[in-house]
């Protein structure tokens, strides 16, 4: 029996070695090389390559010049987690499920450095920031895997991996290199914010924190003046990350990989600055935010100034590589391999081959998600209209509700045509939504109060014979811990099996939460407190219009707001029907959790991801 398998074996070696020679770059002996570099917080239009009036990324705009630029990127989120997780697995936020700070990646979600990794790859990951650690799984498939925080400035992390990469350089090798210095703090090298800094303009001081949380209360001339240095000194990490790309580079030439090594560069998600009436990132859908850059390049095996305007998204990235590679692809995806619009053409008696889109990446539709302190909100892209489900709520100095922005006409999102819409555009875009089963509509509850930033404290027992599966805060809620002891948390996600307790501190003007009882029509009881004093009087429950003197509040249609000029005194308690992520229950039954130290709960807060005291 062995013989007859060692023969076998023979035979197939062969053939399994030409198709190896025959794949990816530089069709050399070996796998084709790739360095993708993922440049966090960049939004597109602020690169030279995509039409920007400053000069802010030279190295990246030869890099385009000369390979293959996507004018129509789209991450798949507003922020960190949950873009780099489609980015490695191919999958939309709502089925790799890292949508919150305490999700992992699914776990059997395929990884593309693990493929890379079974191929017979070297493997080094060079990640700046804790969304991408080991505890939400992007340490899968990598041999080096190095977190650098806080002060892992773009020369120490390029540093670090053109080591790795000049000691595997005889091995075929995927890097993956993340930058962070262009998230905030804007803080660039002083040679790179001399360069774009408004010389009429006094230096800003304080930190950058602090800028950005008075931003709003400016009048229109003061804000601008403060948006064009913040501004300025963004540009200015940019360039300094440029540079940094164009020491890899020279690297890159010394070791004699520059032509054969695919370089890919991309953003997880851009940075707002005021567009839409709020600052950086997170919590919106527009383009500033999820417009992203996304450029492809290596002599060898890519076609050489190109740009396509087919819409793409972060989740075609996974497949693209490993297509590229010749390596299989998972069949139970969201993205799809995009090798067709980034191949070098082939010689023909007629000139060069010409690019042939595939079908399905034609007529697609994209999504984006983000739950960032608040219910879920998504969008849909198809056909130059861009589709935002959201609830109605409030965030910071904002309301939110559904929007839909013709792309073509309007790049700039500045006229929501829901408003002027009959209807039937909304609704045939809703459908697009929520065709792919990603979104489910569910029963929510919602628990307000008006308050005074310090000044009371609101505490409570919400229960219920089922099971409460979900909640989102609109400020700190704090818990009991095991030892009776209080404990600050930020999200109401882990509830025990059916009760929330609560308590809360005010904040100004409208506070509370809202949860998802499952089964829909499950009863529950609230019992609420102020200063743990009962409360009975002033809880109202169901829409307003019931009973509109129990409660202060002030109405927008069948929506009941609490307004902080009426008198503070209760709790206002209705419901609403909302799409939601359809695997929220999942996400409770499976529980790959992740649960932040305290250091690095201070860390993202002071990174402004987390929100409160
Ligand atoms: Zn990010």
């Amino acid at each position: 029996m062995k013989n007859i398998f060692a023969a076998k074996l023979l035979i197939a070696l062969p053939i399994l070695i030409f198709i190896f020679i025959a794949g990816g770059c530089g069709k050399s002996e070996k796998l084709p090389n790739i360095i993708l570099i993922s440049i966090d917080t960049l939004r597109a239009d602020h690169l030279s390559c995509y039409g920007y009036k400053k000069k802010t990324t030279p190295m990246i705009d030869l890099l385009a010049e000369k390979g293959v630029r996507f004018s129509k990127a789209y991450s798949t989120s507003p922020w960190t987690l949950p873009s780099h997780a489609s980015m490695f697995t191919g999958l939309y936020p709502t089925k790799h499920n890292a949508v919150e700070e305490n999700f992992a990646i699914e776990k059997k979600a395929a990884m593309l450095a693990q493929r890379f990794q079974d191929a017979g790859y070297a493997t080094g990951g060079f990640v700046s920031h804790y969304y991408l650690s080991k505890d939400y799984g992007f340490d899968r498939g990598f041999d080096k895997f190095e977190m650098q925080l806080d002060d892992a400035t773009a020369d120490k992390m390029i540093g670090s991996a053109s080591k790795w990469i000049r000691d595997n350089r005889k091995k075929s090798f995927f890097a993956f290199i993340h930058l962070f210095d262009v998230h905030t703090p804007y803080t660039p090298p002083l040679k790179f914010a001399k360069k774009y800094y408004p010389s009429d303009m006094a230096a800003i001081t304080g930190s950058t924190r602090d800028v950005l949380s008075v931003v709003h209360q400016k009048d229109p001339i003061e804000r601008r003046k403060m948006l064009r240095a913040l501004t300025a000194l963004y540009d200015g990490e940019i360039d300094f990350v440029d540079s940094q790309i164009a020491a890899l580079f020279k690297k890159l030439q010394v070791f004699k990989l520059d032509k054969k090594t695919l370089i890919v560069i991309v953003s997880d998600h851009g940075e707002e600055f005021f567009e839409h009436g709020l600052m950086e990132h997170g919590f919106t859908l527009y383009d500033e935010q999820i417009h992203i850059p996304f450029i492809f390049y290596c002599p060898k095996s890519i076609a050489k100034g190109r740009v396509v305007d087919v819409p793409v998204s972060l989740v075609d990235l996974m497949p693209t590589l490993l297509d590229y590679a010749g390596l299989q692809k998972p069949t139970d995806i969201d993205g799809l391999s995009l090798l067709k619009l980034i191949e070098k053409p082939i010689k023909t008696p007629d000139g060069l081959s010409p690019m042939e889109t595939p079908e399905q990446l034609r007529e697609r539709v994209l999504h984006a998600h983000t739950t960032r302190q608040g219910p879920d909100r998504m969008c849909v892209l198809n056909d130059g209209i861009k589709y935002i489900y959201s609830p109605r709520f409030k965030l910071s100095y904002r309301e939110f509700g559904p929007e839909m922005y013709n792309l073509i006409s309007d790049q700039n999102e500045q006229e929501n045509i829901i408003e002027k819409d009959d209807g039937a555009l909304a609704e045939k875009y809703l459908a697009l939504l929520l065709k792919g089963n990603m979104y489910k509509e569910r029963k929510v509850w919602h628990v307000r109060w008006a308050g005074t930033k310090g000044e009371s404290r609101y505490n409570g027992n919400v229960t219920t014979l089922n099971r409460i599966i979900a909640g989102y805060k609109n400020n700190v809620i704090y818990d009991t811990d095991a030892d009776g002891k209080l404990v600050a948390r930020e999200f109401l996600w882990k509830r025990k099996e059916g009760a929330i307790r609560f308590i809360a501190f005010g904040e100004d003007g409208e506070n509370g939460f809202s949860m998802v009882p499952d089964p829909p029509d499950a009863k529950l009881n609230f019992f609420l407190f102020k200063e743990n004093k009962d409360y009975p009087k002033s809880v109202h429950i169901g829409k307003i219009g019931n009973n509109p003197d129990a409660i202060p509040v002030a109405l927008d249609g069948d929506i009941p707001r609490v307004s902080k000029e009426l008198p503070k005194d209760g709790y206002l308690i209705w419901n609403s029907m909302e799409y939601m992520n359809a695997n929220v229950v999942g996400q409770f039954e499976i529980g790959d959790k992740v649960q932040p130290s305290s250091e690095m709960r201070e860390r993202l807060r002071a990174l402004g991801y987390l929100s409160g005291n």
